[in-house]
């Protein structure tokens, strides 16, 4: 068996190495730092394209995986595969995600040291793809016990589940992520998996009461209406068709062709039973999906006294049998008021492999809080990415006494301090307008912005209008510079989203319901602490420091995914598009520095080791 699959490695290999002798010309480089004319914007998307149209998505910067959306099966994920690539060194095979997995793995096996993958680029690249794609290949590939092979199905199956609740369809990607997800594998001293460790990062809450046209909401919504069995539908009180709720027609498309929601329910069914949820806490929890769509056909009216009413008592009903709650209660505490809110997770380790997928970049015609918070996360990444490529390694042959031609790069970390510089940035401003005493408002959010940062220059509003020529700024927008392009924010909601309160008295209600799950979510030691709970904010952007700490310690492999056009199709390779990504991704100064320095380095330690 051994000596078959090094036959065929080694055939690979001289069929491979004859290949890029002679088909160079047809294939590229499989290493962009082997170009002649490496500078060159242009070279690099002729190479990109050259590859793209044989079906080759992969190329290296030097250990920098660039992948490129095939939007088609390409039949590069099999078993055979996983197994050519395990053990082999970096170079000796053409690039793919499984060497820059088994890279990863063979380091921290030899070394005894804490990994971490970061995949990013756009939303639709294929981040979520590329880390299902390393996560099938350690299931595979490291070596297992009996017992734990039951962690590793519940580690692998874990996925569909948070797909199901935290992806949906967008105008960008048809599974796009809206959540942001840390998942840690834990290796022991001889490299088998024994644990995992999932974080999941600020999901985007809005979207179950509203979607944007042509976009969904969550998966699961959609996938237990069509394929749930007839009784739990009827347990649940819900019909089949997803035109009758009014949170899943708002986008006018429940119904996708590219989507089969009816065969990702069973997918989902048996991720179920395989993380072990029984039938009860299957009960409680799409007791609680349901309630979300009963919820939203509730109609309100006003009364003669101009307070709040709901004659139709259909639907309250339902939801006070699901949660659990007394109906009365349930009426009660959605027409009238109080106040409140909570916080997340925890922690562990032993070696460890960190992947991070999380939500790309996002324009979109119009833009919110959320798509606030992604591009702030994403100009984080960016930022860690910069600061231990691009400038730690120019420092180190600095430090080393090399000779060295600086490169030069932009360094977005301008545009983080604006959002995030304790008091000065813009979280800070939301903040302050938050819980200042007085009416705040949208609009005198917006004032604050420009009175406080108005002169940044990666900051603009409608009274400081940047060149001619661009987009005009409205009323109640602002527009940030970010790193990966210009966008507009609208701040309709802002102050709403970030202080994401809900009513004490309804909390008191949900704090007593039956449902276990939910009252989990609704913990009565939280309503008693009466102090005011971090916003969205800050919470976010204290968890994704947090996050930036896990990964700061731990060796890096990147990969950075590109987007081939904006129509979800197969073979269709858009050079505009494709030029602004690999512009922003800072791809040709990467490039740089891996030619100009040094292709291989290790620590002296491990080296005598
Ligand atoms: P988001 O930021 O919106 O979550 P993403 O970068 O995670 O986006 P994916 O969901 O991974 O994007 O990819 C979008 C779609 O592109 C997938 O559903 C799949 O159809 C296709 N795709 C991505 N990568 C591959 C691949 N390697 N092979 C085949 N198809 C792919
Ligand atoms: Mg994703």
């Amino acid at each position: 068996m051994e000596s078959k699959k090094e036959d065929v490695r080694r055939k690979h290999i001289r069929l491979h190495m004859e290949g890029a002798l002679t088909a160079r010309d047809k294939v590229g480089v499989q290493d962009f730092v082997l170009l002649d004319a490496y500078t060159s914007e242009s070279a690099f998307v002729d190479n990109l394209r050259k590859r793209f149209n044989e079906n080759l998505i992969y190329t290296y910067i030097g250990t920098l995986l660039v992948s490129v959306n095939p939007y088609q099966e390409l039949g590069i994920y099999t078993v055979s595969q996983m197994e050519l690539y395990q053990g082999v060194n970096f170079f000796e095979l053409p690039p793919h995600v499984y060497a820059i997995a088994d890279n990863a793995y063979r380091m921290m096996c030899s070394e005894l040291n804490n990994h971490f993958i970061l995949i990013s680029g756009e939303s639709g690249a294929g981040k979520t793809e590329a880390s299902k794609k390393i996560l099938q290949y350690f299931a595979v590939t490291c070596p297992m016990t009996q017992s734990l092979q039951i962690a590793r199905d519940r580690l692998l199956l874990s996925n569909p589940v948070l797909e199901a609740f935290g992806n949906a369809r967008t105008l960008r990607n048809d599974n796009s992520s809206r959540f942001g997800k840390y998942m840690d594998i834990q290796f022991d001293f001889q490299g088998i998996p024994v644990g995992g460790h999932i974080i999941s990062y600020l999901i985007e809450k809005s979207r179950v009461v509203y979607q944007n046209q042509g976009e969904r909401n969550f998966h699961i919504f959609y996938q237990l209406l069509a394929g749930g069995e007839e009784e739990r539908l009827a347990f649940l009180g819900l019909e089949r068709d997803p035109q009758l709720y009014k949170y899943l027609s708002q986008g006018h498309c429940a119904k996708e062709s590219s989507i089969n929601d009816k065969n990702d329910w069973k997918t989902v069914s048996n991720a179920f039973s395989v993380i072990d949820f029984t039938e009860a806490d299957l009960e409680n929890l799409f007791g609680i999906i349901a309630s979300v769509l009963h919820l939203g056909n509730i109609g309100f009216e006003e009364d003669d006294q101009g307070c709040a009413t709901i004659p139709d008592t259909h639907e309250i009903k339902w939801i006070a049998k699901l949660l659990g709650v007394h109906p009365a209660d349930l009426l009660e505490a959605l027409t009238h008021r109080k106040i409140e809110a909570k916080t997340e997770e925890d922690f562990t380790r032993k070696t460890v492999i960190g992947l991070l997928d999380i939500y790309g970049f996002e324009v979109f015609d119009k833009n919110g809080f959320e798509q606030f918070c992604i591009n702030y996360c994403n100009e984080k990444l960016q930022q860690l990415l910069i600061e231990r490529t691009l400038k730690a390694e120019q420092a180190e042959y600095e430090m080393e006494g090399i000779e060295w031609e600086p490169i030069k790069y932009f360094n977005n970390k301008i545009i983080c301090d604006l959002v995030e510089e304790r008091h000065k940035g813009i979280i800070s401003i939301l903040d302050e307008e938050c819980i200042r005493p007085g009416p705040a408002t949208d609009l005198s959010f917006l004032e604050k912005l420009e009175e406080k940062v108005g002169k940044h220059a990666h900051f603009e509003t409608r009274k400081l209008a940047g060149p001619k020529g661009r987009k005009k700024i409205g009323w109640m927008e602002f527009r940030l510079l970010h790193y990966a392009g210009e966008v507009t924010y609208c701040t309709k909601g802002f102050l709403e989203k970030n202080n994401d309160l809900l009513y004490r008295h309804l909390k008191e209600v949900l704090c007593k319901s039956k449902n276990v799950i939910l009252r989990e979510c609704f913990l009565r030691a939280e309503l008693e602490n009466r102090r005011r709970p971090p916003t969205v904010g800050t919470q976010f952007k204290n968890s994704l420091s947090s996050l930036l700490e896990i990964l700061i310690s731990k060796e890096p492999s990147y990969i950075r995914c590109i987007k081939p056009n904006d129509r979800k199709e197969p073979s269709k390779f858009d050079d505009f598009l494709i030029r602004h990504q690999i512009k922003y991704l800072g791809l040709m100064e990467h490039l740089r520095v891996r030619r100009a320095g040094f292709a291989y380095r290790r620590k002296y330690e491990h080296f005598l080791q």
